[in-house]
């Protein structure tokens, strides 16, 4: 059981507030949705919770399993188990995705053991129908798709319990929407984890269920509510809560 409790925070960049007194709890076995206008700090929060430090933390704490995250370095999060998929994977010249893989588990893993690693890489390429892109440069060249699919192949490498998907139906047509979705879901169903979604759109709700939705506007969460609350935003908008 893993819990992300995240309590009155506050986030200034440039002198200006992002996250304005953002609470938010998130328990192994729940997925939570966060949906609200643009620019209003959604993935902000994501990059603040791995303790990006573009972003100055001025109140509040972010703990994960007792741990506050404030005073961690990224690398350090991660190994706690957070996994960020986010809105706009980098891309790394000169660094082929195997390699990357491999750097980020065996690092992660004191048992770490190439061969079958390298198996589980090549069976979840052909499982993404990316047949003999490990070998290509991280994300270079890669469609918009394919690097939200490159980063679920990241997630179930790193096994992570809490995910952070930061509009992962981005750039996905309508098969791999559904690939990436039942995917994410097949693994929420196999691990002991908790998902957080940022997305705009419902239709990746079709795929992943959420327990809870909540709508953010200016840095704060305005409202939660059930799957319910994503058909009231599609017949509403944000402007009228
Ligand atoms: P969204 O809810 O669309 O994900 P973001 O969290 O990306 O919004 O951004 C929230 C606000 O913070 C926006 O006004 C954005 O321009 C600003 N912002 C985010 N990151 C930075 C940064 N590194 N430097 C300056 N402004 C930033
Ligand atoms: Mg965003």
């Amino acid at each position: 059981m893993h819990t992300l409790k995240i309590k009155n925070l506050n986030v200034l960049v440039d002198d200006k507030k992002i996250i304005n007194d953002f609470n938010l709890e998130i328990k192994s076995g729940e997925i939570h949705v966060i949906m609200g206008p643009n620019g209003i700090g959604k993935s902000t929060l994501t990059k603040v919770i791995m303790n990006d430090k573009t972003y100055n933390i001025v109140s509040g704490t972010i703990e994960y399993d007792g741990h506050k995250l404030n005073d961690l370095t990224t690398d350090k999060i991660a190994k706690l188990g957070i996994f960020l998929s986010p809105q706009n994977p980098i891309e790394i010249e000169g660094v082929s995705n195997a390699d990357f893989l491999k750097a980020a588990v065996s690092n992660q893993k004191e048992d770490f053991k190439l061969l079958p690693f390298v198996k589980e890489v090549n069976k979840l390429y052909q499982d993404f129908d990316m047949d003999n892109m490990a070998n290509r440069y991280l994300n270079v060249g890669f469609s918009g798709g394919e690097k939200k699919k490159n980063e679920i192949i990241q997630m179930y490498l790193l096994k992570p319990s809490l995910i952070l998907l930061d509009e992962i139906d981005s750039g996905l047509d309508v098969d791999s929407l559904k690939q990436v979705g039942n995917k994410i879901m097949e693994y929420y169903q196999n691990h002991d984890c908790a998902i957080l979604i940022i997305t705009h759109y419902q239709r990746l709700l079709d795929y992943i269920k959420p327990d809870y939705v909540h709508i953010m506007k200016q840095g704060s969460i305005i409202k939660s509510g059930d799957y319910k609350l994503v058909k009231e935003i599609e017949k509403k908008g944000y402007n009228n809560w």
